[in-house]
């Protein structure tokens, strides 16, 4: 890793600001916080802990790569790029890892139905995927493992599972994990079936299939799937004949393989604690010989999903969103990871476009109070957004209470509520350059840790944009017939300067000009 330098800090010592774009060094002082946070498994709010002392390893289920995400996925992904930049900010240096699921029914039918191999399919989808993640100023995973590369460590599980009669082989060459030969199934959701089911209703949450009738109980899930017509080239060899992987299975063998087989932190979308992850309990837990002791994972972390005008996102009720769709009506990156994450990760979410249009506003202030900090503390935007151009103090300024609120179960509403009660304090006061750039430092961080620093360099393009003379005399004029209540000339003017590439922004006392 670049730029990981141990330095010792106290109070009013500085740090370099490049810890602020690679995310590797946040200053030590902040490891006072000890962030806490629900777990789904015990019910209880409880301490992040790296069991070995020496980080802390987590793992996120990711995208299944057959088209673009949409904002509830991203919802799920930006909760946890916040959880890893609260982990850093902890000093207790994450070590993040997130799948991508480029093998299952909708990978391999969108291949088919595009005729183009699912290596070249899932790949487009998978560049998307990054590209968005870029774009919404996400923390690339340090590792991000594909199914398909893993089916060998998949297969390892898999028989040792059946070795030691946690799972059995149908007729048709598929692997079942035989559900009720672990007690302590459904420890995670807390979700109570009866595991010997024989009936045709299917309470894992998977599709009944017609082939599965020689599953012993159908609470059973797949570890493998025999192949069938329709997987046409998709299929790997395995000891029970061709074949590809259950979904379950690749998350236990890719988090095994990266984290141990015993780790810190696990999460995912709330759909996904069951049966996804009660599943992958089970299954790592019976091969590995995990005990509660020495769980297959210590923290179970879901977030709550998005919903779109207060309803389940749908196609058929047009309102499923990507950044894409929301980036062509106009809105910015950061004023979508701002409406995505600003409410509490437990609770629902909802969507709205006007939502978008506050988070634009409210970003807005917080840019006039952070051009401000940077006038009184001297440093220009240009400074302020290059690394090592400026050195921020090791201080929170007004902004601890912020922290606080965020170490609190991720408590990003409270954060914010507290960051802009702190703005509001700094907006009114008389404030020296030594405590504007205390405070300046305070806000870097809460930028930093919330991903919003690019908004610094949104600041940058909006102040060191100069408007030519005439633009600006036209802008005058069209103010001035605007007072005079000329509405024929201040719309013949405004049209003028649209015309010419300007548009203009009124407020109660005046006006500001930018580019189109
Ligand atoms: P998928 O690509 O369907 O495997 O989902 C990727 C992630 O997005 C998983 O963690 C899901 O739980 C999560 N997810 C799916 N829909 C939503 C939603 N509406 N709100 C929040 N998270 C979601
Ligand atoms: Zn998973």
């Amino acid at each position: 890793m670049k730029n990981q330098r141990s330095r010792r800090l106290n109070f009013g010592a500085t740090v370099s600001l490049d810890f602020l774009r690679d995310g590797f060094m946040l200053p030590s002082f902040m490891s006072k916080v000890t962030p806490q946070l629900y777990d789904t498994m015990t019910k209880r709010v409880l301490p992040l802990i790296a069991q070995d002392g020496k980080s802390f390893r987590f793992y996120c289920c990711g995208p299944t790569v057959y088209g673009p995400a949409h904002i509830g996925n991203f919802r799920t992904f930006l909760v946890q790029d916040i959880f890893r930049r609260l982990v850093e900010a902890a000093q207790l240096h994450p070590v993040h890892v997130r799948n991508l699921t480029d093998v299952d029914d909708k990978t391999i039918k969108g291949s088919q139905k595009e005729g183009v191999p699912l290596k070249a399919f899932t790949e487009r989808w998978t560049k998307k995927f990054h590209e968005d993640c870029a774009l919404l100023n996400m923390l690339p995973p340090h590792v991000e493992p594909k199914a398909t590369e893993h089916i060998p460590q998949m297969l390892t599980m898999i028989e040792q599972l059946v070795a030691n009669n946690h799972a059995y082989v149908a007729k048709d060459g598929s692997v079942y994990f035989r559900v009720n030969s672990f007690d302590r199934y459904g420890c995670c959701s807390h979700i109570k079936i009866d595991l010997n089911r024989t009936q045709s209703t299917n309470s894992a949450g998977e599709q009944n299939d017609a082939d599965e009738y020689d599953r012993e109980s159908v609470t059973d899930f797949a570890l493998w799937k025999s192949r069938k017509p329709e997987d046409g080239e998709n299929f790997w060899k395995s000891p029970w004949g061709e074949g590809r992987p259950g979904w379950h299975i690749e998350c236990s063998a890719m988090s095994t393989q990266y984290l141990g087989n015993s780790f810190d932190l696990h999460g995912g979308g709330v759909d996904l604690c069951f049966p996804h992850h009660d599943n992958e309990i089970a299954q790592s837990e019976c091969a590995h010989g995990n005990t509660p002791e020495h769980p297959y994972c210590r923290h179970w972390f879901h977030v709550s999903h998005l919903m779109v005008d207060g309803a389940k996102m749908s196609k058929s009720l047009g309102n499923l969103y990507t950044l894409g769709d929301l980036m062509n009506k106009g809105f910015t990156p950061m004023e979508i990871r701002y409406a995505l994450t600003s409410g509490h990760y437990r609770q629902q979410l909802n969507f709205t476009l006007e939502g978008l249009a506050a988070a634009r506003s409210t970003l807005r202030n917080l840019k006039k109070s952070l051009k401000r900090l940077l006038e009184l503390s001297g440093i220009e935007t240009k400074e302020f957004i290059e690394p090592k151009q400026w050195e921020p103090l090791a201080s929170y300024g007004s902004f601890e209470p912020a922290w606080n609120a965020i170490a609190d179960d991720m408590n990003v509403s409270a954060m914010l509520g507290e960051v802009f009660k702190a703005l509001h304090k700094i907006d009114a006061a008389a404030l020296s350059k030594e405590q504007a750039r205390a405070e300046l430092s305070g806000l870097s961080l809460v930028l930093y840790v919330l991903g919003l620093f690019p908004v610094a360099q949104e600041l940058e393009s909006q102040v060191s944009v100069e408007v030519p003379t005439d633009i600006q005399i036209l802008a005058q004029q069209r103010w001035d017939a605007k007072a005079a209540k000329n509405w024929p000339e201040a719309d013949r003017l405004r049209k003028e300067l649209t015309d010419k590439g300007w548009k203009i922004l009124d407020s109660k006392d005046g006006f500001t000009v930018e580019p189109l």
